[in-house]
């Protein structure tokens, strides 16, 4: 942690101030008042750590990584860059949440930077005591949360939506300095995902433009994807094998008098998250409800697959369906 509380009830932010006139001092923790220690050497960048972790509720409560608070830092001086008239606060305490996000953004904003794999129910928790007291809250992922070919559950509840980026992500890579959007993310029926991606360096530009970039007015993008011609033999051994998600698929086709093998996958096999299409025709349109995304998905879904009869060669973002079917109204 960057901050901590002198005696005096003074809190001291080590990004602001002078490591050197600090030594010496008592230091206590803002949100559990316990002893931290100022650790400061040559090479490591100097930090406050709890001397017992006891009753420490924080975050750091778990030790934070060298990671962890270089990205903090990193992204302190970036918003500090940007535009005047922002806010930014480091790791200020809500007492009335018992959270202390990394980043308050115009006391607003909530920036959470997640390096450590927490559960999920940790998430959902976390994630609603910000909303139920009017906190937005941004989660950026560090190195162990990074998106690869599947979706952890985990990576499933941070998903957030715009109509011009469809399904996105944040990502911070320390090591090469630069925030990460992984936007317009769509799975195949075999749980590999595709996506955009598009890097910014730290300080390059103003920060919160970057952030709000998902709901900027942009030309809409195009991502091909390419089906799998193998993906029949893929699901023939995945019944063998009594994959339960497949099973139950094949028990609703069976109940149906129809088998899923017979069915022609040669077609929509990629989708956004959330959407299988072999389960639409028996159990409806899923609700389309995620943790950090307000509004349902519903409506993109149906769209997508109204658009996508046969075959699907290329994904675009939700507003390329949802133009095309008003389009087609107007016409009318
Ligand atoms: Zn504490």
């Amino acid at each position: 942690m960057f901050v901590a509380k002198m005696r005096s009830g003074k809190l001291v932010n080590l990004l602001e101030e002078e490591v050197e006139m600090l030594r010496g001092q008592d230091f206590y923790c803002p949100a559990c008042e316990g002893e931290v220690k100022l650790k400061a050497g040559p090479v490591v960048r100097a930090y406050f750590a709890h001397v017992t972790l006891a009753d420490c509720a924080q975050v750091w409560a778990e030790n934070e990584s060298a990671q962890h608070l270089g990205l903090k830092a990193a992204l302190y001086r970036w918003f500090q860059k940007s535009r005047e008239g922002m806010l930014v606060e480091v790791e200020r305490y809500l007492p009335e949440l018992s959270q202390t996000p990394d980043l308050l953004v115009n006391g607003r904003l909530a920036i959470e930077i997640q390096c450590s794999r927490l559960s999920v129910a940790r998430l959902r928790e976390r994630t609603r005591t910000y909303r139920k007291h009017g906190y937005a809250v941004l989660w950026l992922l560090g190195r162990d949360l990074w998106l690869d070919k599947r979706l952890t559950p985990l990576l499933r509840e941070m998903l957030y939506f715009s109509e011009n980026a469809g399904f996105y992500l944040w990502e911070l890579d320390l090591a090469r300095g630069e925030l990460r959007l992984k936007s317009l993310i769509h799975e195949h029926l075999r749980g590999t995902i595709a996506c955009m991606v598009r890097s910014v360096k730290f300080d390059s530009v103003d920060l919160m433009t970057v952030l709000r970039s998902p709901y900027a007015a942009q030309p809409l993008t195009r991502l091909p994807v390419k089906s799998d011609k193998d993906f029949q033999a893929y699901l023939t051994q995945q019944l063998h094998y009594q994959n339960p998600r497949w099973m139950k698929i094949q028990e609703n086709y069976y109940r149906a008098g129809e088998n899923l093998l017979t069915v022609d996958l040669t077609g929509l096999q990629w989708t956004p998250v959330g959407l299988n299409p072999l389960s639409v025709k028996f159990d409806g349109l899923p609700e389309g409800q995620f943790l950090q995304i307000p509004m349902s998905v519903r409506s993109y879904y149906q769209d997508f697959l109204r658009y996508n009869q046969t075959a699907t060669t290329a994904v675009y973002p939700p507003a390329f369906y949802r133009d095309y079917f008003a389009n087609e109204k107007s016409k009318l």
